[in-house]
């Protein structure tokens, strides 16, 4: 028996990075997995390597900004699953820029993926959570939130809201039985993070007590702490995977 053995996790932006290291691990611990993405190909290679594990997946595109395909995409994971039992909003974007030079577009766009995309999935799985009296909320959130970083307004807005989003809804839905929980990576190996120079890489480095990068699956083990029953009694709570960064 796995930590998770029996139940249906949905996990945005799942087909790479953070999201895929949660999918695979959750499916290691006997979870179906629903791999939410934009980019279809990449999800579907996801979930055919989760159901060589044994256990059930299916991808389905869906871009998290949109109410509508958030709506119909939840529908069919219910349709075809029957029921949600963890939510992942891993699902986020950057657009870097400092302050003084950011456009409304990279505003706007980093604002509706981020925060509105984690609100609409929380609202439409919170839900069928309330209704079923049981399901845990995963937000990943990110240390930016925390500390906040030259040329991440819009990310550290979002990030730090995801957290707000976090104690609230812990707070409405906890009679129902349904916790809400974040994590805060630190810096961690991914295409988000392949994308910033060596010197903006070792600088970071610089700052990070453990001197390393954080692997996806150093997150995706907090996941499972957070969507398995050892973490019963925790909810409203963010737990950084830094390395020691943002303490
Ligand atoms: P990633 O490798 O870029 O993966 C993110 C996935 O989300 C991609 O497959 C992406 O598809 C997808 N996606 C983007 N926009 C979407 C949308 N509108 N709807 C549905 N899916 C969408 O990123 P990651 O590094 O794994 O990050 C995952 C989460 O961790 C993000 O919320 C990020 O902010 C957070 N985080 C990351 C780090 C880090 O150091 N990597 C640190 C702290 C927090 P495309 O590639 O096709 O756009």
């Amino acid at each position: 028996m796995g930590l998770v053995s029996g139940k249906v996790a949905l996990v945005t932006g799942g087909a790479q990075g953070i999201g895929e290291a949660i999918s695979m691990t959750l499916a290691k611990e006997g979870a179906a997995v629903a791999i939410l993405d934009v980019n279809l190909e990449k999800a579907q290679e996801t979930a055919v390597n989760i159901k060589k594990l044994g256990v059930d997946s299916e991808a389905f595109k869906c871009d998290v900004s949109n109410v509508a395909d958030v709506e119909t995409t939840v529908e069919k994971v219910v349709d075809r699953f029957k029921k949600i039992d963890i939510l992942v909003n891993n699902a986020g974007i950057t657009r870097d820029n400092l302050l003084i030079r950011m456009s409304e577009q990279e505003w706007d766009l980093v604002i509706a993926i981020n925060l509105k995309g984690t609100f609409n999935f929380t609202q439409k799985v919170g839900r069928i959570m309330m209704k079923q009296r049981s399901g845990s909320i995963i937000n990943i959130s990110s240390v930016i939130g925390l500390m906040g970083n030259a040329g991440q307004t819009n990310y550290a807005a979002t990030k730090a809201g995801v957290i707000g989003i976090t104690k609230s809804v812990a707070k409405e839905l906890g009679s129902r039985n349904v916790r809400v929980n974040a994590i805060c990576p630190g810096y961690i190996q991914t295409a988000m993070t392949d994308k910033l120079s060596e010197e903006v890489k070792a600088k970071m480095i610089e700052l990070i007590p453990a001197k390393k990068m954080g692997l996806p699956q150093d997150v995706a083990n907090a996941a499972l702490f957070l969507a398995s029953d050892l973490s019963a009694y925790t909810t409203g709570e963010t737990i950084r995977v830094d390395g020691g960064m943002a303490m």
